[in-house]
């Protein structure tokens, strides 16, 4: 489900809500752990999605530090790759979490330039069992998004794939402030 679409330079941002395994884009991000050898939530839906190739890829790359981002094959997934970014466990805020899950952001569209991709879907990083709150997550996803885009000229459709539509609702609200409108 489509919830709104604004255009901001060359792309297309959206927002929908929908199971991110399902999406046939460039790229899928998932909010992994440090590990990256799966687990709960989106993480473990995507490996499910992927099969067990994705975590054999995954165990080559020795694991990733919280903020940062690495990429894999998608392999059974329809997305043809899958950002592994780790979002900050929310603690109170006081301990750089908000620059920490914006760095994830922008660590995933330099690995969009890098590989030229054009489209990428990004769940809300760190909303789930990292306990970061939804409202202040979504501002910072969307404004990290909109700051990066200019330095990433190949990539023309960001999805926010929220999973509830009160998660839709604030990346919209978000997204209501930055961009103009595009159907
Ligand atoms: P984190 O550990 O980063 O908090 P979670 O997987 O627990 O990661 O949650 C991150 C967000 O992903 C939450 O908003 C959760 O509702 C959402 N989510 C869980 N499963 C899916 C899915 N299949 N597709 C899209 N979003 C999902």
């Amino acid at each position: 489900m489509s919830v709104s679409a604004r255009r901001v330079g060359q792309a297309r941002l959206e927002v929908i809500v929908a199971d991110i395994t399902t999406l046939r884009v460039d790229a899928i991000v998932n909010a992994a752990n440090s590990s990256l050898l799966g687990g709960g939530g989106v993480d473990g839906a995507i490996h499910r999605a992927a099969g067990p190739d994705l975590v054999a890829e995954c165990r080559m790359l020795h694991g990733c530090k919280t903020g940062d981002a690495k990429i894999t094959k998608g392999y059974r997934l329809q997305a043809k790759h899958v950002i592994h970014v780790v979002g900050p466990v929310w603690n109170g805020g006081s301990l750089g979490e908000a620059d920490l899950l914006a760095s994830c952001y922008r660590r995933s569209l330099e690995l969009c330039r890098k590989h030229r991709l054009a489209s990428v879907a990004f769940p809300s990083i760190s909303t789930g069992v990292y306990r970061f709150p939804a409202d202040q997550a979504a501002g910072i996803a969307v404004a990290a998004v909109v700051e990066a885009l200019t330095a990433t000229p190949d990539l023309t459709n960001v999805i926010f794939c929220c999973f509830s539509p009160e998660s839709g609702r604030l990346h919209e609200e978000a997204m209501a402030t930055s961009g103009s409108p595009c159907s």
